[in-house]
């Protein structure tokens, strides 16, 4: 079976010389295997088509796939977003007294599987003639645990909540204070006592746009919780949380499941391996078409992820097995000191920071762990000669390149404007090509419009950009919100590389564990009381660092026998009580 997909955000048909057209064989022997749509895009036909490929190589904006999949896949499409649209194949069926996770790339279908399992979307079943209806569905389900499910949620039987992917932009959608949206989806009479579950009694009466990322992901899973459903749906609730705040939402979703359904997507893999019992890994092509695979125990389906291979389905969807080490890196980075720094202490109103002494050396990068709020951000500020500490000095003059926390598209243009823009035109080198542009994958956004990407396409470019730029430091805040768990470790391999290349510093800012352990070489440790107090410490070497930043989260970690990945230990379980004893936390 083939399939021909037009990746319809990339096509730009008014920006080319409709080469898919012009060098596709059979057109230019008088089929009609491309015809233009009443969009003004191509149309491409599966039956016509003989799967040369020549269409996907000639389009200037790389926005063609054509794709031979087994033919028993066939029969498992479950949706189809229109002519030469993205397809899904399979559905998961989520059960009870169990948290069902979906882990895959962006852009897999996901949402799409999550969309169909709430209701909100009525499958086609791949059959674009017909207008799509529940029956139709209801009727390849015959039989199956699926078809009971389904129909439930058809016939309205199951309630459903859900906690969608993007909360930045909750706070258009919804206007006025956080407490006037919990109290507008309140069903269960626990507002007080799930916002203080959450931590959010003080947003209650904040305006919506004043809330930070976190406040927002914690009122968006708040409100998720307060409605009384019989199954829950949370796309990504860890994005901006810190380590504490992601494991209070691990434990508290855990805990509905004991009575509930409950299906996650999320990419912080030692949250997911904490959080979900089961797990359905998705592979396919971006864009093109995704299969659901069959669901796996959680330490098995992450471990088979990690390595990259789907022994059942016999499906290799990474070149690279990714490898954690389980010691320590013995030796102290040799590197010149790049900056040295005194004590500092900084007093805004109602906030205080302290950091200690410290040295940040060439080719090094630092990873900045510890709770939000507690002024990561204002001590990088200040190496940065941006804000002036109000005692104690920063030892160097130092250019530094800033990635903020959250990425707003201001810059209308094309990435590749964007680059040329920032970092003139010696982003076209070579080793820009192999050491960013490829693991952040960014050769294919070039042309694309900056407002027209993803989240996570966002994520990737402003990552890039960061790189791209002149300068002694690369402060990086918050680099694996939206990635998919793949994007993570190819952006830490990119941001390690420009670092050793360029001899320069990175600081890293990020609450994903396995990110933090990928892309550091030490780790600067904050830790206070968010909000007023900030005390900050290091940089020490990984070992150090790891077990003070997780004894202040009083979390161990143990070590998977089979891949070496680190896996949450169960609380007071044997192996954390003893780690705890030995002040050994994270490397055995
Ligand atoms: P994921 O959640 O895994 O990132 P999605 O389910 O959001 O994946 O999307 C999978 C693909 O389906 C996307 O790449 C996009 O091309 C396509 N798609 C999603 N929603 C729509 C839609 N409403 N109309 C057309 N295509 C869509
Ligand atoms: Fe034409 Fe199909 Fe070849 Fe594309 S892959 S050029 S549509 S025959």
């Amino acid at each position: 079976m083939r399939i021909a997909v037009l990746l319809r955000d990339r096509c730009q048909p008014r920006r080319c010389n409709l080469e898919c057209m012009s060098y596709c064989p059979p057109v230019r022997t008088g089929t009609e295997t491309i015809v233009m749509g009443e969009d003004g895009r191509p149309v491409i036909s599966e039956e016509l088509c003989v799967g040369c490929g020549i269409c996907v190589h000639k389009c200037p904006f790389d926005a063609i796939r054509i794709v031979g999949l087994p033919k028993e896949l066939e029969k498992e499409i479950v949706h189809q977003y229109g002519v030469n649209g993205f397809r899904l194949y399979r559905l998961p069926t989520p059960h009870h007294g169990e948290v069902m996770g979906i882990l895959g790339p962006n852009g897999i279908g996901k949402t799409t599987v999550i969309s169909i399992l709430s209701g909100e979307t009525v499958p086609n079943m791949g059959n674009l003639r017909r207008k799509p209806s529940w029956e139709r569905a209801l009727e390849t389900y015959a039989g199956t645990e699926m078809h009971n499910y389904l129909s439930r949620i058809a016939g309205e039987d199951l309630r459903t909540s859900f906690k969608p992917q993007y909360v930045d932009k909750l706070a258009g959608v919804h206007k006025g204070k956080a407490g006037e949206l919990l109290e507008r989806v309140d069903e269960s009479g626990n507002l007080e006592d799930v916002s203080s579950e959450f931590g959010i009694s003080h947003t209650i009466d904040r305006d919506l746009s004043k809330l930070s990322g976190g406040e927002l992901q914690r009122v968006a899973i708040a409100a998720t919780f307060l409605k009384d459903a019989d199954i829950y749906f949370f796309d990504e609730p860890s994005s901006y949380l810190d380590i504490h705040q992601r494991l209070k939402v691990a434990e508290s979703i855990q805990a509905l499941s004991r009575t509930k359904q409950v299906v996650v997507i999320e990419h912080d893999l030692a949250v997911l391996d904490f959080l979900a019992d089961s797990v359905h890994l998705m592979f396919g092509e971006k864009g093109a078409f995704g299969v659901v695979a069959q669901p796996r125990g959680v330490r098995g389906a992450i471990n088979t992820y990690l390595r990259g291979f789907l022994k059942e389905e016999n499906i290799r969807f990474r070149e690279r097995e990714i490898r954690f080490e389980s010691h320590a890196p013995r030796k102290e980075w040799g590197g010149q000191p790049l900056v040295q720094f005194e004590p500092l202490y900084k007093r805004f109103k109602g906030f205080t920071l302290k950091t200690s002494e410290g040295v940040i050396r060439q080719g090094e990068v630092v990873g900045v762990v510890g709770p939000n709020a507690t002024g990561k951000t204002t001590f990088v500020k200040m190496l940065a000669g941006v804000l002036n500490p109000t005692k104690g000095n920063v030892e160097a003059d130092l250019k530094v390149s800033y990635k903020p926390q959250y990425i707003e598209p201001k810059f209308k243009g094309t990435v590749r404007e964007a680059f040329l823009n920032e970092a003139g035109e010696e982003f076209e080198t070579s080793h820009f090509t192999t050491e960013i542009a490829g693991p952040l994958n960014l050769e294919s956004l070039m042309e694309r419009a900056i407002p027209t990407l993803s989240g996570g396409e966002l994520q990737s470019v402003a990552i890039g950009l960061c790189l791209a730029r002149e300068a002694d430091i690369y402060l990086i805040d918050e680099p694996s919100a939206y990635l998919d768990s793949n994007q993570r470790m190819e952006a830490a391999r990119a941001i390690r590389r420009a670092m050793e290349s360029k001899g320069m510093s990175g600081m890293i800012v990020d609450h994903d564990i396995y990110f933090i352990d990928l892309v550091s070489d030490a780790l600067m440790v904050f830790h206070g009381e968010p909000s007023k107090k900030g005390i900050g410490e290091g940089p020490f070497g990984m070992r150090e660092g790891m077990n003070k930043f997780l004894e202040e989260v009083a979390i161990t970690f143990r070590r998977d026998n089979e891949t070496n990945r680190p896996r949450i230990n169960n609380p007071d379980s044997r192996l954390d009580r003893e780690q705890k004893a030995a002040g050994e936390y994270y490397y055995t």
